[in-house]
């Protein structure tokens, strides 16, 4: 008897491997085996309702041979993939591609990878929730369809390449309409006065209770401040409590590691996943605030042992999202008596974290004493003055996590009515500032409010941000680009209501009931894309955006001094002649002048000039001027070679440019074909070439590699796309 069990991750199975013993066999499917083909519509058969044509991942070959062999030779197969959609969805694509037969297999899973959590679950197999597998296939062919029709429209109404997502897409917006109000902000004027007293020997500051926005009257207050004679007018003690905070969800733990830690969302799944993994920590895609009858009861004892039997209160914090089931516990420690776990120092970190956060929630409030001492002046003619103080009276929870406890500020004794003599008393002039620009954890924290995006999703949507190049990040603050500025200005003038707050908070409760069983799959992608396509469809016809307003009036063309506008170049905005393209005079976005292409030199073949320009695909070299090229309306296309990846085009000299252009290079003819094999560089990278055999240079200067060489590649075996060997 053999019992195969798949899980994703190779760790993952390392560690469960430990805990089943003999007659279990535990391999990984190292995250997805089959997906949506790359970049192609048809990957989704709409007419058929919405049928996603998937296919094996690239180089996923060899995995579903090795398990398909394994799961031959087993009795019976346990899919325990992680216990959410994706994991549902993966466990589901298994069954799929190894035609797993339905009676041998079932699914299993649990919350956490310890021996008893993995033990109990063996023990209760089932079969794949196909709810959950549904709705992990709605967004992902929600998410492909709206990519594809709205980046399709953007291409062509904006600019080549851009990029635009049904998630991505209102989180970028949410950027954008802080950068706005940033932009209109008016900075207004105010004072800031502070008194310095002295009492029984003992100096201290006082600040006044209202900031002027007067001059004026921030003079008047300091000169009749300086006649008069001070006194304590009240002191004001109250007691406060603070209330632990609930036990980390994803979204949680990615703010508080971004601020604790500067951690950002991503690493900040990526170390956690490791926790969980090495069987540290609970699941941590989760959205629940729960905490186990077990684990509570471990938790007790922990804060007994730690910190004192007195200190233990225990709370059950209710989850505030409607469909917390799928996950269900808050991250936790499995086993919390464990101070410190994980094997990297990030790791280690982040466990502390976990740990110190879930401890502290089943603990006392801290009592917190707060004092305000006010003054004034005999007469009171002026705005009271105060100074505020705060003690920890008792510590409770902030024993647990004493980084969250903050100074004691110490106030003098003084008592109500004692005279206070005046030392100096200062006016500082100061302005408002605009509200701040949103933090990846600020972000994640918005948009978990606003319910757009799920647990699975946020480190996604900020890493996506980054990687299409509309936002830049300045340590923690998110920072819109131009071309970020562009495309969300585009998108909420034409698709509003497609990227707002409600419409995609909607469509993830859709999915939601998707994943409960309460709705159904086609009905909801009909529903939806029906109307998108529609509305994508009647934007067919509007003008290309190529005018973004125009420039500051003192930038005027530095060829022919005409108005100037806004355009959206590669590198972002910039501003152009608006009689382009008879004039093609511009300025960077700061109003640099930018030169014309200046040729680099002679090509020696053709006595053309060189030129460097910069095209759809990067950066190239040219022979013969383009503009020249354009007026004669030449047909013959001239010579060009692309620019080595890591190559600054505005370093490039003419002898290097005389090498690229050397390309495409016939190296000789092949001994058996007689057919000719050449090396250049395409939009992947250096290559050779035999009779449409191409071959990738990995190590090899496509510049200098010989025919001998060449041959050699050649004759090395040639993994295809699918992974298989190909015939010779
Ligand atoms: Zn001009």
């Amino acid at each position: 008897m053999q019992t195969l069990v798949i899980v994703e991750s190779p760790a993952k199975a390392k560690t469960i491997e430990k805990y089943l013993g003999k007659g279990y066999v535990v391999k990984a499917s190292v995250g997805h085996i089959r997906d949506l083909p790359k970049s192609n519509k048809n990957a989704i058969d709409i007419q058929a309702g919405f049928v996603p044509n998937y296919e094996i991942v690239q180089k996923k070959q060899e995995i579903i041979k090795e398990l398909s062999s394994f799961a031959k030779k087993s009795d019976k197969v346990l899919l325990a993939t992680d216990r959410d959609r994706e994991g549902e969805a993966i466990a589901w694509h298994l069954v799929e591609a190894l035609k797993l037969p339905k009676e041998k297999t079932k699914r299993i899973a649990f919350n956490e990878i310890t021996k008893d959590a993995v033990q109990e679950a063996i023990k209760h197999p089932r079969e794949i929730d196909q709810n959950l597998r549904k709705a992990q296939e709605a967004r992902r062919v929600l998410d492909r369809l709206v990519g594809y029709d709205l980046s399709g429209l953007i291409w062509k109404k904006v600019r080549y390449g851009l990029s635009a997502g049904r998630v991505q897409s209102p989180a970028l917006r949410i950027l954008m309409e802080r950068e706005r109000e940033i932009r209109a902000f008016i900075p207004e004027a105010y004072w800031v006065l502070t008194a310095n007293v002295v009492s029984h020997d003992y100096t201290f500051s006082l600040t006044c209770t209202e900031e002027p926005k007067e001059e004026a009257e921030a003079n008047r207050i300091v000169a009749v401040a300086k006649e008069g004679s001070w006194f304590v007018k009240d002191i004001k003690e109250t007691e406060q409590k603070r209330a632990p905070r609930p036990p980390f969800t994803t979204s949680t733990l990615q703010q508080t590691a971004s601020t604790r830690l500067g951690f950002s969302p991503s690493k900040t799944m990526a170390v956690a996943q490791k926790l969980y993994e090495a069987g540290h920590i609970t699941y941590m895609r989760t959205d629940s605030l729960t905490l186990s009858e077990a684990a509570l009861g471990m938790l007790s004892s922990v804060i007994e042992k730690n910190f004192g039997k007195s200190f233990i209160e225990i709370t059950k914090y209710k989850t505030k999202s409607k469909n917390a089931q799928e996950a269900h516990e808050a991250i936790r420690p499995t086993n919390p008596v464990k101070i410190r776990a994980g094997s990297t120092d990030e790791q280690k970190r982040l466990y502390n974290l976990i740990w110190m956060r879930t401890v502290a929630s089943q603990m006392k409030s801290a009592q917190l004493a707060k004092t305000k001492i006010l003054a004034n002046i005999a007469g009171e003619t002026i705005p009271d003055f105060a100074v505020r103080g705060s003690r920890v009276v008792y510590d409770g929870w902030l024993k647990a996590d004493p980084a969250a406890r903050g100074e004691d500020v110490e106030l003098p004794q003084v008592h109500k009515g004692d005279s206070l003599t005046l030392t100096s008393i200062e006016s500082e002039g100061k302005y408002t500032t605009p509200p701040n620009r949103y933090t990846e954890a600020g972000l994640v924290k918005e948009l978990e409010k606003s319910g757009i995006g799920r647990p699975s999703t946020y480190a996604s949507i900020m890493k996506n941000l980054a990687d299409r190049g509309y936002v830049e990040k300045q340590g923690k603050t998110l920072i819109p680009t131009d071309t970020g500025d562009v495309v969300s200005s585009f998108l909420e003038k034409y698709f509003k209501d497609y990227i707002s707050n409600s419409f995609t908070a909607d469509m993830e409760n859709e999915l939601d009931e998707i994943a409960n069983g309460t709705r159904e799959y086609v009905a909801t992608l009909k529903n939806f894309y029906t109307t998108f396509s529609e509305e994508v469809k009647s934007k067919e016809n509007i003008e290309k955006l190529t005018n973004l307003g125009p420039v500051p009036k003192e930038f005027t063309c530095p060829k022919c001094q005409a108005p100037m506008e806004y355009k959206l170049g590669r590198g972002g905005k910039f501003m152009s002649c608006t009689k382009y393209p008879e004039c093609d005079g511009a300025r960077t976005n700061s109003g640099d002048i930018v030169e014309p292409d200046k040729p680099l030199g002679i090509y020696p073949e053709t006595g053309e000039e060189i030129f460097v320009l910069n095209g759809r695909f990067g950066p190239y070299v040219q022979v013969g001027d383009p503009k020249k090229a354009k007026e004669k309306g030449k047909k013959e296309k001239p010579r060009r070679a692309s620019l080595p990846k890591d190559k600054d085009p505005s370093e490039v000299t003419l002898e290097e440019a005389l090498t690229y252009l050397t390309l495409p290079r016939v190296l000789g003819v092949h001994p058996v074909t007689n057919e000719p094999i050449t090396a250049s560089v395409g939009r992947f990278g250096p290559y050779i070439v035999h009779q449409k055999d191409f071959r990738s240079l990995k190590k090899d200067d496509v510049y200098t590699i010989t025919l001998e060489r060449a041959l050699e590649i050649l004759a090395e075996e040639k993994k295809t796309r699918k992974g298989r060997f190909a015939k010779k």
